[in-house]
């Protein structure tokens, strides 16, 4: 069945037409700030619905519950904080004397406004607390705990309005869950499986796709990669989503497998991450939620099978599809994992993203055990991955 929106109610903070003419009207005199490119996303995800049940920014007793326990006031799980930090910057406009009742327009760097916020709260953030309890680390140099440090130490709470869409990354368009479940009753997929990636596909990835497809319980495969904020080393959004089309066109049957890019910002928060991607795919209508090892992970951070184990703390009414590492064995000439196969790690065919992208660079080519020439045509080309 395709799963009501966590908490029941698919959130639509997306301001109507009329609401959009007068708001465009009033909010021209709101004051202007400009937040992290992080908080541009996750206003627009609120607004759509993609995090059901949240219509706004957190305030402090959210905060606290989902430091505390994982879950919201209301005992929702939920484990990563959605905040918005007050803007400290150029661009944070009069920020330092707006608080409780005041209206801010939230405006992208070339000073659109994306959406409204009305504040109802103005707290104090311990970013240390935050990082401790959402990543188990307060070390700089993981990527997330680095933007809390690099944040100021208020927030602002208050429910979003959204004036309109960010541009689609990649050049793609972005459904909305409203889209997207519609698309999947229209399909008659009754169980979705959700695929969490942020790198293009080699054969690791496909065997567990492949493997979800051949369950009696899935109907069909929603991939979905975050494409949300980029970072030097990362492959261009437009790069991921045309090595998944590829895939998709020479080796699935196109009516079981459907694509969209998530623009979020990546949260690399191990089995609290994992969760809560699975409880936003959820919001997208997706019943079931495949989970690799060492999901949303970085770095030696997380027990890679934590992420598996973190679905039996937390009954989130999605069905987690948990996977093995897998790989290609020489010796069993397919692939495997250590379920399905007796032979030494030497037997397999190594394919992690760093030794592809090494080879890639060097312009060796990689074998069909590793990657498919279709994909590896795309990966091989100039200007794939982001230097700056
Ligand atoms: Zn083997």
């Amino acid at each position: 069945m395709i799963p009501h929106a966590h908490g029941g109610r698919l959130v639509d903070r997306t301001a109507g037409m009329a609401e959009r003419a007068r708001r465009a009207s009033e909010h021209r005199d709101l004051p202007k700030v400009r937040p992290a490119v992080d908080q541009l996303y996750d206003a627009e995800k609120i607004g759509i619905g993609a995090y059901s049940p949240l219509e706004g920014f957190m305030g402090s007793a959210e905060l606290a519950s989902v430091l505390k326990s994982g879950r919201l006031p209301n005992d929702l799980p939920w484990t990563i904080p959605i905040l918005f930090p007050v803007p400290t910057g150029p661009g944070g406009g009069g920020s330092a004397d707006l608080s409780t009742g005041d209206e801010v327009a939230i405006v992208d760097a070339s000073d659109r406004p994306l959406a409204l916020l009305a504040i109802e709260e103005r707290f104090r953030i311990d970013r240390s607390a935050i990082a401790r309890a959402t990543y188990g680390t307060e070390d700089a140099k993981h990527p997330n705990v680095a933007d809390l440090l690099a944040a100021g130490d208020e927030a602002w709470a208050g429910r979003v309005t959204l004036l309109r869409r960010l541009d689609p990354p990649g050049g793609r368009p972005e459904p909305t869950p409203v889209e997207t479940r519609a698309e999947f009753h229209r399909r008659g997929w009754k169980t979705v499986a959700a695929y969490q990636c942020r790198n293009p596909p080699h054969t690791a990835h496909e065997y567990i796709q492949r493997l979800t497809l051949e369950r009696e319980d899935v109907d069909g495969l929603f991939v979905h990669p975050v494409v949300g904020r980029l970072k030097k080393g990362d492959y261009r959004p437009e790069v991921i989503l045309e090595a998944y089309e590829a895939l998709v066109r020479h080796y699935y049957p196109p009516s079981r497998v459907m694509m969209s890019p998530l623009g979020i910002t990546m949260r690399y928060g191990g089995p609290k991450a994992a969760l809560f991607l699975a409880i936003v795919r959820k919001n997208y209508g997706c019943g079931a939620y495949i989970v690799g090892r060492d999901q949303a992970g970085v770095g030696q951070y997380y027990d890679p099978y934590a992420c598996h184990r973190i679905f039996d703390e937390y009954d989130i009414g999605v069905l987690p599809l948990r996977y093995d590492e897998s790989f290609f064995c020489r010796r069993c000439g397919w692939m495997a994992s250590q379920k399905t196969c007796p032979h030494p790690a030497s037997f397999r065919a190594e394919t992690s993203q760093s030794r592809i992208r090494e080879a890639l660079a060097k312009g060796e080519s990689l074998p069909a055990e590793i990657l498919r020439p279709e994909v590896a045509e795309i990966l091989g080309r100039p200007g794939v991955i982001l230097t700056a």
